[in-house]
């Protein structure tokens, strides 16, 4: 079936082409070390793949967030890094010199590009950046979904200099967020949780429209729930924002999504691990405590809503799971959904850098349909916007 993106498979004889491959390197490092290379082994496939089609394949990423070119976010502190993880040699190439060192490449041959944002018109989408890419390469892939929600020069304005396509990582991510939320089976159920309402508002605007149950948990219940005329002591809550709450309920209620909110809450009066905690209804928090996790009732509950689900969606945790034992319920509720994503009987897409931590704390990153790695793209995309990096890859 044809993909309404371009990808590798279009590409045609790329023999000895230069290919300029957009990837996410922004690895934490801690003394000269990658501390944790995911984002290297994302982008493999797509590397190797146009490699072994005898592509000279430069690699574009940007690292960090320098003002002006600095050593210490040069991308050759990566280099070594990503030659182990390839498991093949990886030419550094600095911008000074650029030209001279690909003209010096053989076909199959991989090079790391210097920091793109050792540009300062790289996060303008300057075309003057545009155009000092665009010599160095014959055909552009964007390779790094986590990156498209920002319309940057190797990230946007190189699709429109250049024939474009999508890499096999971004690619799987299209195709997994496509059937959690673009053409999902219904019925369709969404987890929003996470500290704030104020930072997810047009995530749940949006979901309202597209789901069949919206549950809220984490600190944005308590928005809620406040609004509904519950007491909730003294836990994380936008007073403030009563009124979108209510305006959030009121949609979903005319486009006939069942908002789940929890009936019975863990609470504490102090914030640390294991503090003396209490189990009640909603309705029994004390002036001086925290709402800090779901409650099991509602857990269980929830687990019979993605029961009858076929597809969930979801972003952000249930309680303040980093402390235990607040992750209680994040914990419960991400292992039905796993069991059930095993079963064959829920596609489960999750994203957000708190809910994949939490995700792996639970041990059920794997169990999931699709984990998104990607932060704000993956938020931009709940929002039900187009982002930039992506619409440039359309047929
Ligand atoms: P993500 O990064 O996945 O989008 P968020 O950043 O929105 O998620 O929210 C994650 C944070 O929300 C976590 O640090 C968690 O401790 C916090 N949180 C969840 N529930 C509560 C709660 N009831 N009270 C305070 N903080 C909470
Ligand atoms: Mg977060």
């Amino acid at each position: 079936m044809t993909k309404p993106f371009r990808t590798l498979d279009d590409m045609g004889d790329i023999t000895g082409r230069r290919v300029l491959v957009r990837e996410d390197l922004n690895v934490p490092m801690a003394e000269g070390a990658v501390t944790d290379d995911t984002r290297l082994r994302a982008s493999v496939p797509t590397v190797t793949e146009l490699a072994d089609r005898g592509a000279i394949v430069l690699v574009l990423a940007h690292f960090g967030r320098p003002k002006a070119p600095t050593p210490d976010l040069s991308l050759a502190l990566v280099t070594k890094a990503y030659e182990q993880v390839l498991g093949r040699p990886v030419r550094y190439i600095d911008w000074e010199g650029a030209a001279e060192a690909v003209a010096t490449l053989r076909p199959g041959d991989i090079a790391l590009l210097e920091n793109t944002r050792f540009f300062g018109g790289e996060e303008k989408n300057d075309p003057a950046v545009v155009d000092r890419f665009a010599a160095l390469g014959d055909l552009y892939v964007n390779d790094a979904f986590s990156a498209a929600h920002r319309a940057h020069a190797s990230t946007e304005g190189l699709a429109h200099r250049l024939p474009a396509f999508a890499g096999r990582a971004m690619e799987a991510e299209l195709e997994a967020l496509a059937k959690a939320l673009g053409s999902p089976e219904h019925p369709v159920a969404a987890v929003v949780g996470g500290a704030k309402v104020s930072t997810k508002l047009d995530v749940l605007k949006h979901l309202v429209g597209r789901v069949d149950h919206l549950i809220i948990g984490g600190g944005m219940a308590n928005t809620f729930l406040a609004a509904r005329g519950v007491n909730v002591g003294k836990s994380l809550c936008e007073h403030d924002l009563a009124s979108v709450a209510d305006e959030i309920l009121a949609a979903a209620e005319r486009a006939g999504c069942t908002v789940h909110l929890p009936y019975d809450v863990v609470v504490a009066r102090e914030f640390r691990p294991h503090p003396a905690t209490r189990t009640v209804n909603v309705h029994e928090v004390a002036a001086d405590e925290m709402i800090l996790d779901v409650g099991p009732a509602a857990v269980e509950a929830l687990g019979d809503v993605l029961k009858t689900c076929r597809t969930l969606v979801w972003n952000g945790p249930m309680g303040a799971f980093e402390t235990p034992p607040f992750d209680t319920a994040t914990v419960a509720l991400a292992k039905t959904a796993a069991a059930l994503t095993q079963d064959g009987s829920l596609v489960s897409v999750a994203g957000g850098g708190d809910t994949v931590a939490a995700l792996n704390h639970a041990r059920v990153a794997d169990a999931f349909t699709f984990v998104s790695t990607a932060g704000g793209a993956f938020l931009e995309w709940m929002e039900g916007r187009e982002l930039p990096g992506v619409a440039a890859l359309m047929r």
